[in-house]
């Protein structure tokens, strides 16, 4: 049984930083890993990554930016952590090899992004996540006590007894042996479930699975309402069109040729928090304001053809290639569509869940620092600071402690799930129809605006999804990379994730950032301004209410 004090699932920007943190705090490591490393979704990263450096910035000024974007549904104390710690990070992150733009001075050169006040958006072209992700990598082959179990995957977590954690079980995706691993400490760090909606921004691996691993192992997650819809989306491919893009200073215009964000945001305009934009899209498209295709339109062509080719040459690919247009030359049709997961595995600042040893940290945790609607590039930032801390809490906490005992019958249990599903005979629909659907109906009902019939639609539908994902097809029945069988378990944490967010939505009655219910349209902080937790039980999400944390900045009406 490989044995570590740390294992660490998922090789993103959380994984990794998260790797790297504990085997500097003397811990030996595992870091596994459902794809290659750098094929991780951080990959895809685009505009940046956020901290107050400049001279006229503060971290106070990005910290407040964030709560007001968060409409104060973030977690105060963990905002601050991550805002004094960002500056530091960017500096070791040059350090070590990311080629951050530098301007015609040399110094490191910003870019405005949505709802932040100062220009303190660091970027390398609009390719920033793919830049770090790969500095990352190449510092965890130096470390000889960081051990990388490349594609493998992760179908459960091991508790001992006494419910502390003691390790994973997982399926060699090459041969499809499956292993037992043991661990002081599991850190989960893999990512989003955009894939519970279609389209989606998020790459096909996104499937919700540490959100669902560790909401099956019984620890809460916290505030799955939040899922952000992001304005610049090609219609029907959910393809990006990064917020730099708007930080560079395109227009957004409707098909009557007006400017409308003049009156939705009229200090902020198109650099307006997400949430706010895209309910403005929706808007001028449902009040037949927008093109027959149901988008608007982002004129990129009125930002300088050098500083494009410069800063947004991926933008000038994707728009080429997805959409037949020269972005230099011509706007381009977008339409909000969903991007990212707010609410996830609830930890606290350290990263630790409410299962002792049990950790998560980036996309898949609710720390909570975006609350009810994430800024633009402080995603990458929280995949870092708390990647970071969580490694270096976890192996600290090893140093204190014995190898607790994982017991074979886990592993056992899962090769046996595993062979029912593989050797089960052909009844049910496949896993690409169930999947459909699901997207179809979360982008239809759970989307940026809610109500609650739709969302009892939903539920209904999600609901009876979960039943024939039982049954679902498989028609590949080998071991080497069977990814019928994986698409059939990420189909389960898929349908756990969608019904979590229908449940949070449904309990969630105002209207706060990402949540924008129509039949409560107003935000109600005397009986809304909490965290809404969830738990595992066999007759669904049980929902109970923890508290945010304030700080020094009191909620106030929200205007860009
Ligand atoms: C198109 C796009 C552009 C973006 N641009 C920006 C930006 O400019 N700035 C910004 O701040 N944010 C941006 N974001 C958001 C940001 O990229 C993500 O939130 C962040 O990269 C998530 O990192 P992560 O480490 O949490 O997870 P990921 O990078 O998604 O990594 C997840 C890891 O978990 C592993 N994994 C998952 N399930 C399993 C399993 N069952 N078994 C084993 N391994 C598993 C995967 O293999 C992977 O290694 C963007 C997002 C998208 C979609």
């Amino acid at each position: 049984m490989p044995t570590h004090d740390v294992l660490v699932i998922g090789a993103g920007l959380a994984g990794q930083r998260a790797a790297l943190a504990a085997a500097e705090a003397g811990a030996s490591v595992g870091i596994l890993s459902k794809v290659h490393p750098v094929r991780s979704h951080s990959n895809a990263a685009q505009g940046g990554i956020n901290a107050a450096l400049g001279e006229e910035d503060t971290w106070e000024s990005h910290a407040f930016d964030t709560v007001k974007g968060s409409d104060y549904l973030g977690d105060q104390d963990a905002i601050e952590i991550m805002c004094k710690a960002a500056p530091q990070e960017i500096l070791d992150l040059e350090h070590l090899g990311v080629t951050f733009h530098r301007n015609e001075q040399g110094r490191l050169g910003t870019r405005a992004f949505g709802g932040a006040s100062a220009a303190r958006t660091y970027y390398v072209a609009d390719i920033t996540g793919q830049a770090i992700l790969h500095v990352l990598y190449e510092q965890l082959m130096k470390h000889d006590e960081i051990y990388r179990y490349e594609e493998w995957f992760n179908t459960a977590i091991v508790q001992d007894d006494g419910g502390q954690v003691a390790g994973v079980v997982a399926r060699n995706m090459r041969d499809g042996t499956m292993e037992l691993f043991g661990a002081k400490a599991v850190i989960l760090a893999c990512g989003g479930n955009g894939q519970i909606y279609n389209p989606t921004t998020n790459a096909l691996i996104c499937t919700g699975d540490g959100i669902a691993l560790a909401y099956r192992a019984g620890a809460p997650l916290m505030d799955m309402e939040m899922v952000q819809y992001h304005p610049t989306t090609l219609q029907g491919n959910g393809l990006l069109i990064t917020e730099g893009a708007r930080g560079e200073g395109a227009h957004l215009y409707n098909a009557q040729g007006e400017r409308f964000m003049e009156k939705y945001a009229p200090n902020k305009l198109e650099l307006a928090s997400r949430d706010v934009v895209s309910r403005a899209e929706q808007t001028e498209i449902n009040e037949g304001r927008g093109f027959p295709d149901g988008t608007v339109a982002l004129d990129i062509t009125v930002v300088p053809r050098k500083r494009i080719h410069e800063a947004l040459r991926e933008i000038v690919n994707v728009g080429r290639d997805f959409a037949g247009v020269d972005i230099t030359k011509e706007p381009i049709h977008i339409k909000p569509g969903n991007h990212y997961v707010m609410g996830g595995v609830k930890t606290n600042v350290d990263g630790q869940t409410e299962i002792p040893g049990l950790y998560a940290a980036g996309e898949v945790a609710c720390v909570s620092v975006h609350g009810g609607n994430r800024l633009g590039a402080n995603s990458l930032l929280d995949t870092l600071i708390f990647g970071g801390r969580s490694g270096r809490h976890a192996a600290q906490r090893a140093k204190t402690m014995a190898q607790p005992t994982a017991s074979r019958e886990h592993l056992e249990h899962e090769e046996q799930s595993v062979r029912e599903i593989v050797g089960r005979d052909r009844t049910g629909r496949r896993v690409s129809e169930i999947k459909a659907e699901l997207g179809s109906t979360m982008d239809k009902y759970a989307a940026v605006f809610r109500d609650e019939e739709g969302l009892n639609q939903a539920l209904e539908i999600v609901r009876r999804l979960k039943e024939e994902a039982k049954t679902v097809a498989i028609d590949d029945k080998g071991s080497v990379f069977n990814q019928d069988l994986f698409g059939a378990l990420e189909l389960g944490y898929m349908l756990d994730n969608a019904e979590c967010v229908v449940v949070g939505a449904l309990e969630r009655k105002e209207s706060r950032g990402a949540q924008f219910r129509t039949d409560y349209p107003e935000r109600n902080d005397d009986e809304w301004l909490k965290h809404i937790n969830l738990t595992y039980s066999e007759d669904g999400p049980q929902i109970s209410y923890s508290d945010v944390t304030i700080t020094q900045w009191q909620p106030e009406a929200r205007t860009y």
